[in-house]
């Protein structure tokens, strides 16, 4: 019979409830014995459901408490020593790694946390020191949390992270020098101890993820497998079956790299279907085939028809034992049930399928494939009508729309004329100094904000009464920046709860959740809107702010829009058509958008672009190429439509740009800010290297603390700054925006910013 698995759960709960517990632990408000309690609840909960669904093999070990990654560190004694000695209990010392502490006489920061792959989750980085040794922890939570399900009645397979992904994705501490990879042969025996241990427990078979298999490894890391998955063959009689799983992109580059002789092979089919044929024929002649046919990246409900296909193409092939089917990944990047959407527009609420619908309908493409279509026949015609109706739909389909992007011309995506000629008249009109001072665009999200926000959404206030006290906010931001002597102004943000939320709210063809959460890192949960259709503006979107703001203001003030890119990537996007026409829709709003604040006045309008980077390809080449072209002239097509003297900005958090600088530069934006503060300021020499010519503004202070940086700090960043860039290019201005701080630190901060720029004005 065909399998259906599950490779991972969302585990915060249908409620958040992980999120409130550990942030009440953290606070002190709720003990360890209770938050463990709490995390077991959860665990059991989601095992039922997954079970309940009739799920044939249901993970476990792909709870944490805070991170998957950083519970491994843990467990495999791999905890750097300045969290392991300071006396931490297990449950403090993990949360110390994770995020940091600062009590009880005890200072550690937390280890980096990245961004998982592409996703918009972060994993706590494995951090190694030159004499690094592993020894594995007395009740490995992979034991526990196999034994814990089985005392339940559910027999798991238990999910790891192989070792090589576990080295691959770690670095060297601060100071050490040590290759990760080169650490393989002292990690392995902790590997083959765990899962001595897990069969011993009972464990048939467990999930080994080496999802690094999709990148485009280094020669080291690529000869790291066969050394490692030997070792394992080689006492394969004390050990679990492992199913070697893979996600997030297609293998085939790296195929000979799979292990032979392990029970099955994951493969994800819903980002590369075609890779199928290839793996199918390069797989061992007794290797079972997982196909990952459920997309557990996305919230839309699968296409039984199609994920059928899939699956039968592996059996015809391998024979109904020999296939597993799957979800493409684990579904932590999905939220928990879509029974909690009260809200939602049934027609719309019909093509979705959050994680605990997901398990649903993997246990199903199983049963018609291992029983045939009969046995499951309403729910498959269910599912086709599901379909047919999204595809037809009013509101995925806006003819409008695509008339409109059949029109778009080349001319589209150029201005008028050149940088240097367009600078000269934006100077004219803005009569700036040199060092322009500005900032990003919000201004702290006061409690206030958020009260009048919370009314206004419920509907206890009016319109009126709240766009009054919108104003009243920015008059009083104007009013600072006037105290303050920046150059050119921003109204604050004041009216925005998010970045992407608030223009998803304003325009045609986006849906919104209530309880759609996933995780980003730790606690921190975000809901991202979906876009469900066409996507198109009825009406502007900032304009009543940025027209009131320019009408308070005696210098240039800045309209703030996100770009399209960004939009897209931090929304859930459709699945129906091609990413690049998402954005390509996202951009012609955009550009009514740009074109309106022009027209009301706006002299500076920035585009913030801090998704573009993220959403690279895994591997470099063609697909990374093809990416950048169509990002670029998404930001192009949004931000062109105006006169050679409006002035383009765009902002990016970070100034890691050596990988693509070309596409930075081929957004002829007027102006860039990059968050900088923390880098080396040797980053800035790409943009000599590349002769750029358009002016930039590298954050000279950290905005993510509260800290106050001191006027000769920022003095001697901006010396560094002019080793590469030249006085007439530089602006002034924080790294990003400044919502989540607090009033008193940012004037503080930007008094001193200010006076820096005054002093290198009257030097030059
Ligand atoms: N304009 C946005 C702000 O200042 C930019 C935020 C960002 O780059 N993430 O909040
Ligand atoms: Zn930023």
């Amino acid at each position: 019979m065909v399998q259906s698995a599950v490779l991972g759960f969302p585990r915060i709960g249908a409620n958040r409830d992980l999120k409130k517990a550990t942030e009440a632990y953290w606070a002190g408000n709720l003990s360890q014995t209770d938050l463990l309690a709490e995390a077991k609840r959860l665990r059991l909960a989601h095992w039922k459901i997954q079970k309940d669904a009739g799920v044939d093999v249901i993970p476990s070990n792909d709870f944490a408490l805070y991170d998957q990654v950083l519970s491994h560190i843990q467990d495999f004694g791999a905890v750097p020593e300045r969290y392991s000695n300071v006396g931490l209990d297990r449950i403090d010392e993990y949360f110390a790694m994770g995020r940091g502490h600062q009590k009880g006489g005890v200072d550690v920061p937390s280890l980096e946390m990245v961004k998982w792959f592409d996703s918009n989750y972060h994993y706590v980085k494995p951090t190694l020191q030159d004499n690094q040794t592993f020894s594995l922890t007395s009740n490995p939570k992979a034991v526990a949390e196999y034994v814990e399900a089985k005392e339940a009645g559910i027999n798991t397979r238990p999910v790891l992270l192989g070792p090589v992904s576990f080295l691959h994705l770690g670095k060297a501490d601060r100071g050490q020098s040590v290759e990760p990879i080169d650490l393989l042969e002292k990690l392995l025996p902790v590997y083959v101890e765990l899962l001595t241990k897990l069969k011993e427990a009972g464990a048939e078979t467990v999930q080994i993820d080496e999802p690094v298999l999709v990148f485009d490894l280094p020669a080291k890391t690529k000869a790291a497998f066969k050394p490692a998955y030997e070792k394992f063959a080689s006492v394969a009689a004390k050990i679990p079956q492992l199913v070697f799983t893979t996600y997030f992109g297609d293998i085939v580059h790296n195929l000979d790299l799979v292990p032979k002789d392990v029970y099955a092979l994951h493969v994800d089919l819903v980002r590369n279907p075609e890779q199928l044929e290839t793996v199918l024929s390069a797989l061992g002649p007794k290797t079972t085939l997982s196909v990952g046919v459920v997309d557990g990246r996305n919230i839309w409900k699968t296409n039984f028809k199609r994920a059928i296909e899939v699956a039968e193409t592996a059996v015809q092939k391998l024979g109904k034992d020999r296939v597993i089917v799957a979800t493409s990944s684990s579904l932590l990047h999905t939220p928990h049930t879509l029974a909690s959407e009260k809200k939602l527009d049934p027609e719309i609420a019909d093509w979705f399928s959050f994680a605990s619908e997901k398990a649903v309908e993997i246990a199903l493409i199983a049963k018609a494939i291992t029983e045939g279509p009969a046995s499951v026949r309403e729910a498959l015609e269910a599912n086709a009508k599901s379909m047919t109706a999204r595809a037809t739909s009013k509101r995925t389909n806006n003819p409008q729309v695509k008339e409109r992007q059949s029109k778009i011309a080349a001319s589209d995506y150029n201005r008028k004329s050149e940088f240097p000629s367009r600078i000269s008249q934006q100077q004219k009109k803005l009569n700036l100094p040199l060092f322009p001072t500005t900032t990003i665009g919000s201004f702290p999200q006061t409690k206030e904000i958020r009260v009048q926000r919370n009314k206004f959404t419920k509907g206890e206030i009016a319109e009126a009464q709240y766009d009054k006290f919108i104003e009243q906010e920015i008059d009083m931001n104007v009013k600072i920046q006037d105290e303050l002597g920046l150059d050119v102004y921003v109204h604050g943000e004041p009216e925005r709860n998010d970045m992407v939320q608030y223009f998803g709210e304003r325009l045609d063809g986006y849906a919104f959740t209530t309880h759609a959460w996933v995780q980003s890192y730790g606690s921190r949960c975000v809901r991202p809107p979906i876009i469900v259709g066409d996507i198109s503006r009825p009406a502007p979107m900032t304009v009543k702010e940025s027209k009131y703001a320019v009408s308070v203001s005696s210098k240039p003030m800045k309209g703030m829009l996100t770009g399209p890119v960004t939009c897209l990537r931090w929304s859930f996007p459709r699945d129906d058509v091609h990413q690049s026409v998402q954005a390509e829709q996202l951009a012609l709003a955009l550009r009514d958008e740009v074109v309106d604040l022009e027209k009301a006045g706006i002299d500076v309008i920035q585009v913030d672009e801090p998704a573009l980077r993220e959403g690279l390809p895994l591997r470099a080449g063609k697909e990374r190429e093809a990416y950048l072209d169509w990002a670029v002239k998404a930001f192009r097509l949004s931000t062109v439509g105006v006169e050679d003297s409006t002035q383009i900005h765009s902002h990016f958090c970070y100034s890691e740009f050596q990988d693509f600088f070309h596409a930075i530069a081929a957004l002829d934006a007027d102006v860039l800010s990059i968050e900088n503060s923390k880098s080396d300021s040797k980053l800035l020499g790409v943009f000599v290297d590349e002769a750029y010519p358009r002016h930039i503004g590298p954050g000279v202070y950290d905005i993510h603390s509260p800290r106050i940086p001191s006027e000769q700090e920022i003095k001697d960043r901006i010396e560094e700054m002019l080793q590469y860039l030249k006085p007439e290019q530089l602006w002034i201005n924080p790294d990003c925006g400044l919502k989540t701080r607090q009033w008193k630190e940012t004037k503080a901060a930007l008094v001193n910013m200010v006076n820096a720029a005054k002093f290198f004005r009257a030097k030059y």
